[in-house]
């Protein structure tokens, strides 16, 4: 399938997704968007989440009859490989949750899910852009996205977070500022 082939996919499925019917309470939940926006990339073969999105089937199903009620959701079939920290990034999120809905709880899952994947984490998440990371972040994992204060790539935040809560030091050098990585942690996420 060419690019346009999956923007056109993509286009459509978004818009299936947000016209979905529903209760009030939950057409109104910030975080409808943002998994209509990730469901919609997976279903064009963006990104690297599997069919379940890391929910596991019955989680999955049950985000779709709460969220898009009657749509119809036809995803690519793939594995992705179950990285070993999967549990500890999720935990790591889980601990900075900015509300207590459920929502919060499916994020975490994806987030941690797409960390196994090669590209910037919005790319994985089959995100639109950056930007719906960051507004993601901070809605659901607002003290965690308020300690990006450099705006780091996402994903090499969270394992930095990760690792320093663990007692890991992995950076060669001792602050971001005399860093030769530094490109790497907080260059653009394009
Ligand atoms: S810029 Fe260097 S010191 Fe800062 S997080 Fe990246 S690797 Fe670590």
């Amino acid at each position: 399938m060419n690019a346009l082939g999956r923007m056109e996919i993509r286009a459509a499925m978004l818009s299936d997704l947000l016209d979905a019917g529903g209760a009030p309470a939950l057409l109104n939940d910030p975080n409808r968007p943002l998994l209509a926006s990730m469901i919609a990339g997976q279903a064009a073969g963006q990104g690297c989440l599997p069919a379940h999105l890391g929910l596991g089937p019955a989680r999955f199903s049950e985000l779709l009859a709460r969220l898009f009620p009657g749509t119809p959701v036809f995803l690519v079939r793939r594995e992705i490989e179950e990285i070993p920290e999967l549990d500890d990034l999720r935990k790591l999120l889980l601990d900075h949750r900015a509300h207590p809905g459920v929502s919060a709880e499916w994020m975490a899952d994806i987030v941690a899910t797409a960390c196994a994947g090669r590209d910037h984490l919005w790319q994985d998440l089959g995100l639109a852009n950056r930007d719906e990371l960051s507004r993601l972040m901070r809605l659901n994992f607002k003290p965690l996205a308020d300690q990006n204060v450099g705006d780091m790539k996402w994903k090499k935040f969270l394992y930095k977070q990760f690792c320093a809560a663990e007692g890991i030091y992995v950076c060669p050098a001792p602050s971001c500022g005399e860093c030769a990585d530094h490109p790497k942690c907080f260059g653009p996420e394009t």
